[in-house]
């Protein structure tokens, strides 16, 4: 295969330390965060009017959906689908963004389905996946020519029934003689390799135990995918997801690996290449605590195509379904600091950015830490001795905390505090406690020297608020029992 680990910019020297590129674009994009920060008060983009933004640097998205592209380019001649979990930050100008980066859509929902649509991602660059796809879902995704990857043996029943259903009547029961399916969507089964947990439990996808995809230690379910797939030549794909966030790299690869291995008896059995492609999904975990990629896409590719390199040979075509790693080093929470307190000696900031937008951080900090920039009132970066302090959310619960005891320049009232990071299931993850509104999200860039924003979705107002609470029912309870005489059946 020619590849070296240890000079093909896998982001690591052989000492393990950072690379060159890797630390030079980690600190290219602090420079353009604090610069977006700088602009984004000075043109009033936050404020008094917007105390709490999400800002989105549209370089550094580009920049790692090249980094993936490159990647993998490096170690297959064979084609490769890069899909975007559409659940890490469901934003349809990032879906178009990332489309226009030759990067596709991988969906889970009827709303991440219209997503991707809306976002122009043509149904070929389109993957289903979802433990819980209704039939209405199944025959759309099947309409359109879009991957399905069948979760268990009574979904692919389904698949069954809508392929063949309209010609034969047949539901159920599959014949080893029917034909090609009239569908141009590639179809897969996901299965669970169960090689095992990472750290964060309700990540792990391929524990002994998880909901997804068919358990492959399980008895008789490694042979039931062989007979299934043998009565089934339109069976083309194989899929795996093994987790995300917490997920050792070598645990991911071993999984893959499986998967690869899985695919071969296949198509040994078949006496021919059955299965073409292979969905190794996403996962690749994030580096939370400073700028750099860290694994980078380059050294998670590497340590593949070291791991399972008949996978890299050109008979197999891939999808890859990463969200996390492509978005969150490109976003960020910015929040002005209402009031500034102490309590018991804690020196505490009170900040509009707290459990609405940082959800996972606020309920398990110690899963989901987040790094916090303290920027004065004109969004320069505050200096000064650090000091301990807690940085707080608006919202009317004492945990709603961004960080505790954080040791960062003392904020002061109408400073910013920036949570750094947030790209992915962050502030596009809007949990509506309070009655907090969504904030707005901005995408920024640089031109003619200065930063550039625009609104990648507005925030939610008043009237929104007061609609989705049900504000067009107002009567709907007290007019309920009130039944006259007249109208009342009894
Ligand atoms: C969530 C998910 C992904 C993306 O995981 P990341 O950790 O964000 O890369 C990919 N595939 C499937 C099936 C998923 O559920």
């Amino acid at each position: 295969m020619g590849i070296d680990a240890h000079t093909t910019g896998d982001g690591q020297d052989a000492q393990g330390n950072q690379s060159d590129a890797v630390v030079a674009t980690a600190a290219e994009r602090a420079r353009r965060r604090d610069r977006a920060v700088r602009a984004a008060v000075e043109q009033g983009i936050v404020g008094p009017e917007a105390p709490v933004v999400g800002l989105l640097d549209v370089e550094g998205i580009r920049e790692s959906a090249r980094g993936l592209r490159d990647a993998f380019r490096a170690v297959t001649r064979a084609p490769v689908l890069h899909a975007f979990a559409v659940k890490a930050t469901p934003l349809v100008p990032v879906l178009r963004l990332l489309d226009t980066e030759g990067v596709g859509a991988e969906v889970a929902s009827a709303g991440e389905l219209a997503l991707a649509r809306a976002a122009g991602v043509p149904p070929e660059r389109t993957v289903l996946d979802s433990p819980a796809k209704t039939e209405a879902e199944l025959r759309e995704a099947l309409a359109l020519g879009i991957a399905v990857n069948a979760d268990n043996p009574q979904e692919l029943d389904r698949i069954d029934a809508l392929l063949h259903a309209p010609a034969t009547g047949r539901t159920g029961a599959y014949a080893a003689t029917s034909p090609t399916p009239a569908t141009r969507s590639p179809i897969g089964i996901r299965v669970n390799p169960q090689v095992g947990e990472g750290s964060i439990e309700a990540l792990s996808t391929a524990s002994t135990t998880s909901k997804f995809g068919v358990a492959l230690k399980d008895e008789g379910a490694r042979d039931w995918v062989l007979r299934t797939y043998a009565q089934r030549p339109w069976l083309t794909r194989l899929h795996a997801h093994s987790g995300s966030q917490g997920m050792p790299l070598e645990l991911m690869a071993r999984a893959v690996a499986e998967t690869y291995e899985l695919a071969e008896e296949i198509n040994r059995r078949a006496g021919r290449q059955q299965v073409d492609t292979i969905d190794i999904g996403g996962g690749l975990p994030v580096n939370f605590h400073s700028d750099a990629d860290e694994p980078t896409y380059a050294r998670y590719a590497l340590l593949l195509a070291e791991t399972v390199p008949g996978l890299f040979d050109g008979r197999y075509g891939l999808v890859t379904e990463f969200g996390r790693s492509l978005l969150a080093k490109h976003g960020t929470v910015l929040a002005r600091v209402e009031y500034a307190k102490t309590a018991g000696g804690r020196a505490i900031a009170v900040t509009h950015a707290g459990v609405q937008v940082a959800t996972r951080t606020v309920y398990a900090p110690t899963s989901w830490p987040l790094r916090i920039a303290a920027y004065d009132a004109k969004g320069r970066p505050r200096t000064g001795p650090a000091v301990v302090q807690d940085v707080a959310g608006p919202a009317c619960f004492a945990g709603d905390l961004l960080a505790r005891g954080r040791a960062l320049p003392r904020l002061e009232q109408g400073d910013y505090a920036a949570a750094l990071d947030t790209g992915a299931y962050y502030f596009a993850h809007h949990y509506a406690y309070n009655s907090l509104p969504r904030p707005g999200i901005h995408g920024f860039t640089r031109a003619d020297g200065e930063v550039r924003f625009a609104t990648v979705r507005a925030p939610q107002t008043l009237e929104e608020i007061v609609e989705e609470a049900g504000g067009a029912h107002l009567s709907a309870l007290t007019d309920l029992d009130r039944t006259t005489s007249a109208d009342d059946p009894s």
